[in-house]
C-alpha cells in the first residue's frame, strides 16, 4: 500500500475518535519505523492497522509503542508502569541546573517507575551514586531494561519509600528528587481515557493528593547532607501546600518552578539540619 494513503487513512480514524487533536502527530509516531520510500509491505500494514485501532479504544499510544522518548533518551514503557511525561522535564531542567559542575553526587530518585528521573540524571550530571527506589514489581522490570538501554550505573532498590527501615539503609544524598502520585479522589474520578489504563498507584496521593509529599518530607529529610536538595514533582495547584511543609520541616530556600505551559510544576527546598 502506497504510504501516504495509510498515514492518512489512520489520522482520518483517530479524528473519528474523537482522538484528532494530536492524530497527525501520533500517527507520525506509529510510522517511524517505516522506511523512506513510497510502498508498505502487509507485514507494516497490519502492525500499523493493529496499534491504530487499540488506539482509537482510548489505550496509551506510548505502551503501543512499547518506548517513549524522555529528554533525549529512549525508555521502555508497557502496562504496569507510568508513561514520561514531559512536564516531568521540569523537574530534570531544575536539578540540572541546581548541580551543574558538582562533582561525585548521590542521587535518590523515589516512586522512581520507569526510572526516567533517576536514569537521565545519573547520565547528566556527575554522580558518584544513583539510587531508583520503586515498590512495584512491574514496574521495577521497566527500570531495569531502561537502566541497561541507557547505559546507566543507577542502582535499583526495591521496597516502599514510606517504610522507615527502608529509608534507614538508604546513604545520604545530595539530591533526593521524587515524582510521587499527587491525584486527588476528584481527579482520579475524572481521568482522561488514556490515563485510566496506567498504573492506579502510580496516580493516587490520597484524596488530597499530598500524602506522599507528607511522608517523604518527614522521613526523607533527614537522609539529606547539609546543604542537600529535596525536589518534588507537583500537582496543579500544590505548590502553595508542599512548600509550605518544606519549610515547616525545615528546609530553606523553598522555591517553586513552573513548566513549559506555565503551570507550578516542582518545588525544591534545601536542608540545613
Ligand atoms: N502528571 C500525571 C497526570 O497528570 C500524574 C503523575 C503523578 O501523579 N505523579 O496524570
Amino acid at each position: 500500500m502506497v504510504k501516504k494513503k495509510l498515514f492518512d487513512k489512520c489520522v482520518g480514524l483517530l479524528e473519528e475518535s474523537g482522538l484528532g487533536e494530536n492524530a497527525a502527530c501520533e500517527v507520525t509516531w506509529v510510522f517511524e519505523d517505516v522506511a523512506e520510500g513510497e510502498d508498505i509491505t502487509p507485514e507494516q500494514e497490519k502492525r500499523i492497522s493493529d496499534i491504530v485501532t487499540r488506539r482509537c479504544e482510548g489505550y496509551p499510544l506510548q505502551y503501543l509503542l512499547g518506548q517513549w522518548e524522555f529528554y533525549g533518551l529512549p525508555f521502555k514503557v508497557g502496562e504496569g508502569v507510568l508513561i514520561p511525561r514531559q512536564d516531568t522535564e521540569t523537574i530534570v531542567d531544575t536539578a540540572l541546573k541546581m548541580f551543574a559542575g558538582k562533582k561525585d553526587i548521590t542521587v535518590i530518585d523515589l516512586c522512581s517507575g520507569s526510572g526516567c528521573i533517576g536514569i537521565t540524571l545519573e547520565r547528566k550530571l556527575d554522580c558518584g551514586r544513583a539510587v531508583c527506589v520503586e515498590k512495584s514489581e512491574k514496574a521495577a522490570e521497566y527500570l531495569r531494561e531502561n537502566i541497561s538501554l541507557n547505559g546507566s550505573g543507577a542502582e535499583i532498590v526495591m521496597g516502599d519509600v514510606t517504610d522507615e527501615k527502608l529509608v534507614e539503609d538508604m546513604p545520604e544524598a545530595d539530591l533526593i528528587v521524587c515524582n510521587p502520585p499527587y491525584l486527588t479522589t476528584e481527579d482520579m474520578d475524572a481521568l482522561q481515557r488514556e490515563v485510566t489504563f496506567e498504573p492506579a498507584e502510580a496516580l493516587f496521593g490520597g484524596e488530597d493528593g499530598l500524602d506522599f509529599y507528607r511522608e517523604i518530607v518527614r522521613k526523607w529529610k533527614k537522609k539529606l547532607k547539609i546543604g542537600g536538595v529535596m525536589l518534588f514533582e507537583i500537582g496543579i495547584g500544590q505548590e502553595d501546600e508542599v512548600m509550605r511543609l518544606m519549610i515547616q520541616h525545615g528546609f530553606k530556600n523553598v522555591r517553586c518552578r513552573k513548566d513549559l505551559c506555565g503551570v507550578y510544576r516542582c518545588v525544591s527546598g534545601i536542608y540545613e539540619k
